[in-house]
């Protein structure tokens, strides 16, 4: 889900079905965003240290944002494991159910604060979770948000991205996970609770693909996401990950920007360096994928906007 995975560079070794990643010679991770590319953008998936894997002052993540010349800043920590039994809630995962109102009181006196300078908006990261639609609407019907990350991090009853997760695919098959992770994708997109879905081909983390791509899946995600007018993020996180590609992969943001799902740009920052990180990266990708225009989101309503062309 975020630091923990990150920590442990899981290598894949022989995917039960599937295809190793051919992975780039490595090179340092910049943390230093060109301003060019971020200049006007959001960035709509930011963490604080309440999910217990991320680090830094909330208002630093604010400062860095501005520092790069971001027009806005959704805060989206991870909303509390609802869908688990209590003794199962990961402190290290997702913030505790008491954290939750002083998430909002902090994003709310940020809101405040940076008034005039930046747009700092109130969201979260939701897990879906099948079968548990009741819980997760009573959570999110308790704040204004201005808008709802869909995520499917849980698939077939255990983490799709955790360091652990790595072997899952050599034990249950590439394939079938990446199968049922579409499923849940498209199921999560279809309930209306979330305004954008997050990392599209999270299960490319750790580097397994199938041998081909399970492409009815892939389009019945996307067919839902244009169904429900759900965005897709252009996330850099997949570049700070073993798997070194941004999410979605350059075919499937193309199927996406084709079917007309709109897109916002994000880091997934767990660190106040990370706000706007990879965007030099992520802008000329959307760009050849056709993206002409993002979109900001205030109160779950979506306002389009031209991408800056070079
Ligand atoms: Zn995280
Ligand atoms: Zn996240």
């Amino acid at each position: 889900m975020g630091r923990r995975g990150d920590q442990e560079a899981v290598r894949p070794t022989s995917p039960a079905g599937g295809r190793r990643i051919r992975r780039r010679p490595a090179s340092p991770l910049k943390l230093v965003a060109s301003e060019s590319a971020v200049k006007g953008l959001p960035d709509y998936h930011v963490h604080t240290f309440r999910c217990g894997h991320a680090g830094g002052a909330s208002r630093d993540f604010v400062e860095k944002a501005i520092e790069r010349g971001l027009a806005e800043i959704a805060f989206t920590d991870h909303i509390p494991l609802y869908f688990l039994p209590e003794s199962d809630r990961d402190p290290a995962l997702a913030m505790r159910e008491d954290q939750f109102d002083g998430y909002l009181e902090e994003v709310s006196r940020l809101q405040r604060e940076f008034c005039g300078r930046i747009a700092v908006r109130l969201g979260l990261e939701a897990d879906y979770a099948e079968g548990h639609e009741a819980a997760l609407a009573r959570w999110l019907a308790r704040a204004d948000w201005d808008l709802v990350l869909g995520s499917v991090h849980w698939v077939a009853g255990d983490w799709i991205d955790a360091p652990g997760s790595a072997a899952r695919f050599e034990r249950e098959g590439t394939g079938r996970l990446y199968s049922e992770y579409y499923r849940l994708l498209a199921q999560a997109a279809r309930t209306g609770f979330f305004d954008v879905l997050t990392h599209f081909d999270l299960p490319k983390k750790h580097g397994h693909r199938p041998a081909s791509p399970l492409e009815d899946a892939e389009a019945a995600a996307i067919e839902a996401a244009r169904g429900a007018a759900c965005a897709v993020e252009i996330s850099s996180a997949g570049l700070r990950k073993p798997v070194g590609e941004a999410y979605p992969e350059p075919r499937l943001l193309a199927g996406l920007v084709g079917a007309g799902v709109p897109v916002v740009f994000s880091s997934d920052a767990h660190a106040p360096a990370e706000v706007g990180w990879g965007y030099e990266r992520t802008v000329p990708l959307a760009r050849q994928a056709g993206v002409r225009e993002f979109v900001t989101i205030e109160h779950r309503r979506k306002t389009p906007h031209p991408l800056p062309m070079p």
